[in-house]
């Protein structure tokens, strides 16, 4: 086989579809969040960031840089090695009995992402619990999809977020056999929320484990940012929380929050956890600062949810599609890969606006789009400047506005 020619050809069939992936090439500026430098061929550009996962700017929170700073003086770089070995640290520790106070569980256990929380934890419930079924959404993120597969187990898909296609799909399974339901609240691409008293009123039914992934509700839902199942009430009614340290919290790692001896098993027996390297002690205080303060303070969230409502309400008047959904996530749809993409660089090369095109596989053919995420660092002036480039673009690329007397 000629290894490097089937490499190119592969690359070109992808860009010939129009979903060859670009990245942005950016430096963020911490103190002016959401303004960054691009760097381009020859030189930089300021751009506006309107993709961010960093849904409320604790990437430059005072508090988590100086927590970050102090720890890299105390402690150094690394953590030094896996937890296994030689590298649980103090602020490890520190930072598992803050999650774990978060989500009113026993105990909590980190990981490096929130892509190997998911993957290891699910792949060794999964594995370890024998004959255990893993009923999993069917729109649930790749880390999990890859943890179940892992795993090895039985998996049955279930219609996405639909609690009667879950019973019917746990009533036809021998009652006997062990059950871990999947799913996540916030789905990060249309923006839904999960019906989750109802999902997990049918996981009680039939007494099946359930497993929540709050990734893009972790900092933003609940009074002390506990995710959509603390607003709810229902924490204490789910096995496992999982969330992500790298999007709300502003810092990177993931995390599982469960029972003593759930997250005890996990440790004992997740590849994932055991031969990895743990997050730097500075990572792990940077989170733990962060985490604290979201527990302490609405005021972030409040003006989150006020400037995504100011967003959608302009795209509405100027009848721009957009999904309506009850989160802070606005896609808005183009539904053609070439076009998504085009868009995509005029708004970055004419107005300095970042919007990364979302193409397959990360969203069904037909449905590409423009994910945005308005932020507390968001000005009227930047606001203002989105909604006038997009509805210039779109009356450029004549795209198709919604019915204005809707
Ligand atoms: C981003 C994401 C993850 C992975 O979290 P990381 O900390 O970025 O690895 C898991 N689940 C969902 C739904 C996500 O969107």
């Amino acid at each position: 086989m000629n290894y490097e020619a089937f490499f190119g050809e592969e690359l070109a069939a992808v860009r010939e579809e129009g979903r060859y992936r670009v990245f942005a090439e950016i430096e963020r500026k911490a103190g002016s969040f959401p303004y960054a430098k691009r760097y381009i061929e020859g030189g930089t550009m300021d751009v506006t960031v309107w993709c961010s996962n960093d849904y409320l700017g604790m990437g430059q929170h005072p508090k988590v840089l100086d927590a970050m700073h102090r720890v890299i003086d105390e402690c150094g770089a690394g953590a030094g090695g896996t937890r296994n070995i030689s590298g649980t640290n103090h602020h490890h520790v520190l930072l598992e009995a803050e999650l774990a106070d978060l989500h009113h569980k026993e105990d909590a256990l980190l990981f490096t992402s929130g892509y190997v929380s998911n993957w290891a934890a699910l792949g060794t419930l999964a594995s370890k619990i024998p004959n255990c079924v893993v009923l999993s959404d069917a729109l649930n993120h790749a880390s999990m999809i890859e943890g179940i597969r892992h795993s090895r187990a039985t998996c049955k898909v279930f219609e996405h977020n639909s609690p009667e296609d879950l019973d019917r799909k746990l009533a036809a399974l021998d009652p006997d056999l062990p059950k871990l339901v999947a799913f996540e609240s916030v789905y990060s691409m249309d923006g839904d929320i999960a019906p989750i008293a109802e999902i997990l009123d049918v996981c009680e039914k039939h007494n099946a484990m359930s497993y929540i992934d709050e990734v893009h509700a972790v900092g933003l839902y609940g009074p002390r940012g506990g995710g959509v199942a603390e607003r709810e009430g229902l924490m204490d009614r789910i096995t496992v929380i999982e969330g992500t340290l790298g999007k709300a919290f502003g810092v990177m790692g993931g995390y599982i929050a469960a029972s003593r001896d759930l997250c005890d098993f996990v440790r004992t027996f997740a590849s994932g956890f055991i031969f990895s390297t743990a997050i730097p002690p500075a990572v792990a205080a940077g989170a733990c600062a962060s985490i604290k303060h979201l527990k302490a303070s609405n005021a972030e969230r409040e003006q989150h949810q006020a400037r995504v409502a100011k967003v959608r309400g302009a795209l509405d008047r100027m009848g721009i599609p957009h999904i309506p959904n009850p989160s802070h996530i606005i896609p808005v749809m183009v539904g053609d890969p070439h076009k998504c993409k085009f868009i995509s660089d005029w708004l970055m090369d004419n107005h300095g606006i970042y919007v990364q095109p979302i193409n397959y596989p990360t969203v069904p053919r037909g449905t590409e789009r423009l994910r945005i995420t308005p932020s507390p660092v968001h000005s009227d002036g930047d606001i203002d400047k989105l909604l006038n480039a997009l509805s210039e673009i779109w009356s450029q690329c004549a795209l198709a506005r919604r019915d204005m007397a809707a």
